[in-house]
């Protein structure tokens, strides 16, 4: 009151503290290129081979150790800093990618993680026009990852990007689809074609029949929209099996590889190059 405030308690107090500690690392972690970026490889269930690569945000800080994105990307979004996040992360992707393909490593294709807000940006489309063409890279290079918050969020420049992106030649994929709370009405309305489905139905699928039963109707409502449909938190051979012989088109998960910083990512391709997961 009176124009005052203080926090309720100490402990609140200590926490209110952290968070601006954290927020000030995260502005200047971007503002020097202290993110990086791991790249996870998605299988082709068909060949067993690589399909593409997901590209995922880490951040490591000498004071909090590694912050993981469940933490630093809603830290971005609430204060301001999530459209710096996403453009870096749209470039740096895109430059791993110019700089892989240039070095003859074979990498079909990338997918980057964006944010609902990113997507209020008019430029967005003109971002990733010019993320592609700086390295060489064509529109069905990149995938760009949403969840499905972007249709909770009215903000009209929205669907405008999302159509003028999909326009361009560039994917869309509905990240962990099957967790949120917007039915299929998005469906409808945004130009996706790909579908992520959420780990959450992946890890308990070797013993529960309603999940099995899940994961088979998101693969039948994509194929019948003719998307790819993707399985995420593939663990365990018997997930993987149980996934393919459902007809999934690709699976990405421990199994096959953690996320791994780029020059691990390359071992791990060279090694794998003639051996398929089949
Ligand atoms: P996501 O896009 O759904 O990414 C998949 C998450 O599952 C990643 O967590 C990945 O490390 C983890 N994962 C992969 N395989 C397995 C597995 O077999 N088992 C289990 N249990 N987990 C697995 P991560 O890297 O911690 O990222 C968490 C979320 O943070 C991502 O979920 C994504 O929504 C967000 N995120 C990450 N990077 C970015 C970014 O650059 N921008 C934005 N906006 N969001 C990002
Ligand atoms: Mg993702
Ligand atoms: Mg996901």
């Amino acid at each position: 009151g009176r124009g005052r405030f203080s926090f309720f308690s100490n402990e609140m107090n200590a926490v209110a503290q952290e968070r601006l500690a954290l927020e000030a690392a995260l502005r200047e972690a971007l503002k020097h290129e202290q993110l990086t970026l791991h790249y996870q490889p998605q299988i082709n269930m068909k060949t067993g081979h690589i399909y593409g690569v997901e590209a995922l945000a880490r951040w490591y800080h000498h004071e909090f150790g590694e912050v993981s994105p469940a933490r630093f990307i809603p830290l971005a979004e609430e204060c301001g800093l999530i459209g710096e996040l996403g453009h870096w992360a749209l470039r740096e992707a895109c430059r791993q990618l110019g700089s892989w393909r240039k070095r003859g490593i074979n990498v079909p294709m990338i997918s980057v993680n964006l944010s609902p807000t990113n997507f209020h940006n008019l430029n967005l489309p003109q971002m990733v026009m010019n993320a592609l063409q700086e390295n060489a890279l064509s529109p069905q290079d990149l995938t760009l990852e949403i969840t499905e918050d972007v249709l909770l969020d009215t903000n009209p420049s929205t669907l405008k990007t999302l159509l003028q992106i999909h326009e361009n030649g560039s994917r869309l994929a509905m990240d962990d689809f099957g967790s949120g709370y917007s039915s299929l009405n998005y469906l409808r309305k945004l130009p996706v074609s790909e579908l992520k489905l959420d780990k959450s139905f992946v890890e308990d699928i070797e013993h529960d029949e309603t999940c099995r039963a899940l994961s088979y109707a998101a693969l039948c409502i994509g194929e019948s929209l003719q998307l790819t449909v993707i399985a995420e938190g593939v663990e365990k051979t018997a997930q993987h099996y149980i996934l393919k012989e459902q007809g999934y088109h690709a699976a990405q998960g421990y199994l096959f590889s953690k996320p791994l910083p780029p020059s691990v990512f390359e071992q791990w391709l060279a090694e794998h190059k003639s051996e398929a997961f089949l």
